[in-house]
């Protein structure tokens, strides 16, 4: 039988719906397609050779069986990949997955988080959706942590991220390495642009047992439909996010395409991220050319101030040309990120800006 239910919105019964959900929005940024979309961070070379070939071919049973509880083979590339043994891993439906599960498994409903103002957007709703009070920490003027009032905090879980999203900025790894060591809580790092930055932090996991490491496959490896993230930490706190973050989470396909980039293209991942790195310093040197002054990224993307943000990047997307904008961030005002893609698009994009800058 068909029903047929439409559209409208419902008014919601009384006293169904948690009461500290209704400050939480869905997720909706602009995602309408557009001739050049340089608004998510990923990868604008493609997909892994590899990996294309894979999907081409893969058995029916990676389709009708149920994957690896806790993607076994996954956890055993990434390791090979970092040097670190399985049991340090945990993996995700993406990164988000991951630090939703992380702050869920050591945190009680009613706690802070608290993590450097501006940063990953979802981390906010992520707080929120575990019943957390979020806690924004203003940055210190060169776009460091303010460890002493991170510390002063004492949230059960202080959330960092380096490459920072949106300004593409990375924090002292001396002021990480403080933050690690004296915390009196769980320290999440997200280094989800760590393969496009100079150095990343992973010796720290050697020396705290309190830090959480989170990556992606979403970023330099190209695989963000595929929805596969990961997190490093010491073991006994690994087993507790895979607790929280419950079986089955990385479907076949996925574990598979992910193993597959791990192991056979390696070297394609790393000359896609020579090339968004050569990218970046070119897109850097013509913004500023042109008077801009884009912050410093160790990211694939460039972060740039530019007054009413909104309204430059529906001029940019009318002209085929998608950037995410941000409204009065904290400290920096209105900006448009830019993901740094193959140098052609670039072109466009700047070419796009030049129009609607001189129709101001
Ligand atoms: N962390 C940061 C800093 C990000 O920018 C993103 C993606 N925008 C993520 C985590 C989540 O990535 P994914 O879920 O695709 O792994």
């Amino acid at each position: 039988m068909n029903v047929e239910l439409n559209a409208e919105p419902r008014a919601v019964t009384r006293g169904l719906v948690r009461a500290s959900y209704e400050a939480i929005s869905l997720y909706s940024p602009n995602r309408a397609p557009c001739r050049i979309d340089l608004s998510d961070n990923t990868n604008l070379w493609g997909v892994p050779p590899s990996v294309r070939a894979l999907l081409h071919s893969s058995a029916d049973s990676a389709v009708t069986r149920y994957p690896r509880a806790y993607a076994d083979d996954l956890k055993r590339a990434i390791g090979a990949y970092l040097g670190v043994a399985p049991e340090w891993v945990v993996t995700g439906c993406g990164s988000d997955d991951v630090l939703d599960s992380t702050l869920r498994a050591f945190t009680e409903p009613g706690e802070t988080l608290a993590y450097p103002d501006p940063s990953f957007a979802m981390v906010e709703t992520f707080a929120r959706m575990n019943g957390l009070a979020p806690l924004p920490i203003p940055f210190t003027g060169d776009f460091d942590a303010d460890a002493d009032a991170l510390l002063g905090s004492r949230a059960p879980v202080i959330y960092l991220c380096s490459p920072n999203n949106p300004t593409g900025t990375i924090l002292d790894r001396r002021t990480v390495e403080r933050i690690a060591r004296e915390a009196s809580g769980v320290v999440i790092l997200d280094e989800a642009y760590a393969e496009f930055a100079d150095g990343d932090c992973l010796d720290l996991l050697s020396k705290s047992d309190r830090l959480v490491i989170t990556r992606t496959m979403s970023k330099a490896f190209g695989l963000a439909g595929l929805r596969v993230g990961y997190s490093v930490s010491a073991p006994n706190l690994a087993k507790e996010i895979e607790k929280s973050r419950g079986p089955y989470k990385v479907n076949s396909l996925a574990e598979r395409a992910a193993v597959t980039a791990l192991t056979e293209d390696r070297a394609w991942v790393a000359a896609r991220v020579a090339d968004a790195r050569e990218s970046r310093a070119r897109l850097i040197a013509e913004l500023v050319s042109r008077g801009f002054t884009p912050l410093s990224s160790q990211a694939n993307f460039v972060l740039v101030p530019i007054p009413r943000a909104e309204l430059v990047s529906v001029c940019l997307r009318e002209r085929g040309v998608a950037v995410r904008p941000f409204v009065a961030l904290r400290d920096i005002g209105d900006v448009i990120r830019i993901t740094v893609g193959p140098w052609s698009m670039m072109e466009e994009c700047l070419t796009a800006l030049d129009e609607v800058q001189s129709c101001e």
